[in-house]
């Protein structure tokens, strides 16, 4: 049986790297991924999965709103529900003064043409999550988000990527990539490969496989934490976060609480180890009580770090590379790609096989973040 040779690698199994490879396949390429460790390793495995569009940057809300349509579609592109609900996501106002900003914002928003923010008064809240300590005074809401699971949906991507095609070899981390011809070559622990298109997609490390091509692109690291609690009785459906602190508070299908909300832990890209602080944690847990004052004496049964690259802007780095033909960029999600998901693979796709996306990708460039360009 003669084997296929693939026309574009993906760097990076995280769910970046397989929507990406899952939409390329579709469009008809021949793609393997490369992951150097397991797929889901890290950024992906680790997410808290909520699946928001409210309070984006105004450069992102566009594609995050072609995201959300497709998250509420998202079992005809993956053929699985990925355990996503659309039970909303609230950001609330503890206090009156909060409510200017959350106005502002919903004002803001009505001004460019959207209506996915809404205030709400302090009993519409109450409605929705009857178990908010009675102290909290409105809120913003988002009522088609909501979140997903993450395990599921890595797995319901890697199914789909395999059904297509998509060759996907982990324990495959890229070491070197040289140009040769038109082609990239691209050496592994043990295998090599010929390309013509590469994408990166390697999360944390992105910035290291951007060098390998010529483009030098800073990229920071994020190490944000989680903490998941016993299994409780039905608390709340929404996704809920609040003004002024470090909070995303929900409970998953199976009952625990989940919380999180970008409270920093530390991360080292050499050793691929993000490790817990207790103490930063203890806010998010503070947070969590102050808001649900009935969980006080839940048990936590786990807390994690996981690493991602962040950019200055917090804006994603998604686009052709600008020194290296052929190779194109998804990654610096900033801690918030996960409902980024679908779009960007089919952002990718639209790039690779037709030179050009309908979308507005120009806030997304590399160049926006590039000190150097590489030498012609
Ligand atoms: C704790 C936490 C909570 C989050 N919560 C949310 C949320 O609620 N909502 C939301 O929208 N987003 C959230 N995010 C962000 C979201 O999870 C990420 O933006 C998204 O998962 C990034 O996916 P990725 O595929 O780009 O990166 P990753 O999943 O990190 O994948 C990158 C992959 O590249 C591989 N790799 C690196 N270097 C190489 C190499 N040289 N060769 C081969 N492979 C390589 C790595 O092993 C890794 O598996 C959260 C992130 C974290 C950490």
């Amino acid at each position: 049986m003669s084997r296929i040779i693939p026309d574009t690698a993906v760097i990076g199994g995280g769910l970046h790297g397989l929507s990406a490879a899952l939409h390329l396949a579709r469009a008809g390429r021949r793609v393997v991924v490369l992951e150097r460790s397991w797929v889901g390793r890290h950024a992906s495995g680790a997410t808290a999965a909520g699946v928001r569009t409210l309070g984006r940057d105004l450069a992102e809300v566009p594609i995050s709103l072609e995201a959300m349509d497709m998250w509420h579609r998202i079992e005809t592109i993956v053929g699985d529900s990925c355990g996503f609900h659309s039970y909303g996501q609230i950001r609330v106002a503890e206090f009156d003064d909060h409510l200017p900003a959350l106005e502002k914002r919903a004002d803001a928003m009505r001004q460019h043409g959207y209506s996915h923010e809404e205030m709400i008064d302090r009993s519409e809240l109450r409605r929705l999550v009857p178990a908010l300590s009675p102290h909290c005074v409105g809120a913003l809401v988002a009522r088609r988000d909501g979140a997903a699971d993450p395990h599921r949906t890595i797995h319901a991507f890697r199914r789909s990527c395999e059904a297509r095609g998509v060759v996907i070899h982990e324990g495959c981390g890229v070491t070197a990539i040289e140009q040769r011809g038109s082609d990239w070559h691209i050496r592994t622990g043990e295998q090599e490969f010929t390309v013509p298109v590469i994408v990166n997609a390697a999360g944390a490390w992105a910035a290291r496989l951007a060098a390998m091509v010529g483009d030098v692109i800073p990229l920071g690291l994020k190490a944000s934490m989680m903490i998941a609690t016993e299994r409780l009785a039905p608390l709340l459906d929404p996704v809920v976060s609040v003004v002024g602190r470090s909070l995303s508070f929900k409970q998953s299908d199976q009952g625990t609480l989940v919380i999180g909300g970008g409270l920093q832990g530390s991360a080292d890209i050499d050793t691929l180890k993000s490790t817990v602080n207790f103490i930063e944690l203890a806010k998010g847990a503070q947070a969590a009580t102050d808001l649900f004052p009935s969980v006080r004496d839940v048990r936590i049964a786990r807390t994690w770090a996981g690493m991602e690259a962040k950019t200055k802007d917090l804006l994603p780095v998604v686009g052709p590379s600008p020194n290296a033909p052929g190779v194109f960029h998804a990654f610096g999600f900033s801690g918030h790609g996960f409902q980024l998901v679908p779009v960007i693979g089919s952002i990718i796709s639209d790039l690779v096989v037709q030179g050009e996306t309908r979308r507005h990708i120009s806030p997304f460039s590399a160049e926006r973040l590039m000190t150097t360009r590489a030498a012609a």
